[in-house]
């Protein structure tokens, strides 16, 4: 008896785990798709989602091409030939990596093996997106940690000291992020360091460097090292920036031999595609384009930092390929001019920073249209 159900999206959240119920998708900004049609004979300016605009390695195209002849085949489950090639670049073993569609899939795996009702996940306000998504969809509760204020050195940043200070008997993981979107703000190895030693050793610490290859000498560093002495700590990594193979899908994760065991009975069997593995095997060795591409950005994040902050906005300190830009009350209007004359940033209402955009670092010819287009919108 009773009346049917309405099976809309309210009445099957209701039927969902608890931790899905109240989960808000992830929002991928604006729909590109109907973008690009739109502003077809002009071209749309594509700054919204930290996209290399330099794309990838001629190799890792071939190489790709080379796999066109056996899509009807599964791919190798292990990904064994790249695995090979990222433990020599990165001197761990082979049963130290976990390859994942994108290091996307990776962060929400570390939350569904390590964190369920009952356990405490922390993470920094505006810290990456995927945090908040991975720990409520796993039904862990959620420790968010304020960030530096915006007068410290590293404005908006990780407070790594808050953070250590929040881990208590209930928590099981942690996630940085380093450098940090949508903040570009870094952490120095000294200061992982002395945060791990404060960090008790059940404790799991996830240090996502999806933007590492792009930060300078002696700025952020890498946890990398820090693996042979700390086997609670767990790095990510990915191909969607400096190595421009976002539309393939690949991360990877670094950790301890039996961490990579336990995720590996969440993983779907063959979760990378052939075409993605043989193209990340061949970027990994076309160091030349990594390096090139490396230096245009950075060289390019200075010129754009510097035109904004000419121009009297607060752009906070960055070694990614994206600078955060404070453009105050008029920030929605300023987006929605920028938006009709084909420039596309990132709204950060869903961060909580409405006040700001986020800026993808550009092409040289694509930061000079978002400069001309400024100069029209701004008050
Ligand atoms: C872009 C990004 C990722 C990468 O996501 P993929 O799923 O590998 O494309 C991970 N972490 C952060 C902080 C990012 O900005």
């Amino acid at each position: 008896m009773g009346s049917e159900p309405a099976f809309d999206e309210a009445w099957f959240a209701s039927r969902a785990q608890a931790g899905i119920r109240a989960l808000k998708a992830y929002d991928p900004g604006h729909d590109l798709v109907t973008l690009r049609a739109r502003f077809r004979d002009s071209r749309l300016v594509e700054l919204g989602s930290n996209e290399n605009p330099y794309g990838p390695s001629p190799a890792a195209r071939e190489a790709m091409l080379g796999e066109l002849d056996a899509l009807h085949r599964y791919p190798d489950p292990r990904g064994a030939g790249l695995k090979h090639a990222l433990a020599a670049r990165h001197g761990v073993r082979v049963e130290q990596l976990l390859l994942g569609n994108g290091s996307h899939e990776l962060l929400m795996q570390l939350a569904q093996v390590f964190a369920g009702p009952g356990d405490d996940v922390v993470y920094s306000r505006y810290g990456f997106a995927v945090f908040a998504l991975a720990t409520q969809a796993a039904g862990a509760r959620a420790v968010v940690v304020e960030p530096l204020p915006r007068d410290a050195a590293m404005p908006l940043g990780h407070d790594l000291a808050a953070i250590a200070r929040a881990i208590t008997p209930a928590t099981t993981l942690v996630y940085l992020a380093n450098p940090n979107n949508p903040t570009g703000t870094w952490f120095t190895p000294a200061e992982l360091t002395a945060f791990l030693a404060q960090v008790p050793p059940q404790v799991i610490i996830v240090v996502d460097e999806a933007y590492a290859e792009m930060a300078d000498e002696g700025t952020a560093g890498s946890a990398l090292a820090l693996l042979s002495t700390h086997a609670n700590l767990v790095v990510t990594r990915t191909f969607s920036k400096a190595y421009g193979l976002a539309g393939l899908r690949v991360g990877y994760l670094v950790a301890a031999p039996g961490l990579v065991a336990v995720i590996e009975r969440v993983r779907e069997s063959f979760n990378v595609n052939g075409p993605a593995l043989a193209a990340c095997e061949a970027a990994i060795g076309d160091d030349a384009h990594l390096a090139w591409t490396c230096a245009r950005n950075a060289a390019s994040r200075a010129a754009l930092a510097g035109a904004l902050q000419s121009r009297g906005l607060m752009v906070l300190p960055s070694q990614t390929n994206f600078v955060l830009v404070e453009f105050g009350a008029q920030t929605a209007r300023i987006e929605a001019a920028l938006l009709e004359r084909g420039i596309v940033l990132r709204p950060m209402g869903g961060y909580g920073l409405p006040q700001w955009l986020r800026i993808t670092v550009g092409t040289r010819d694509e930061n000079a249209r978002l400069l001309a287009a400024l100069d029209e919108v701004l008050p």
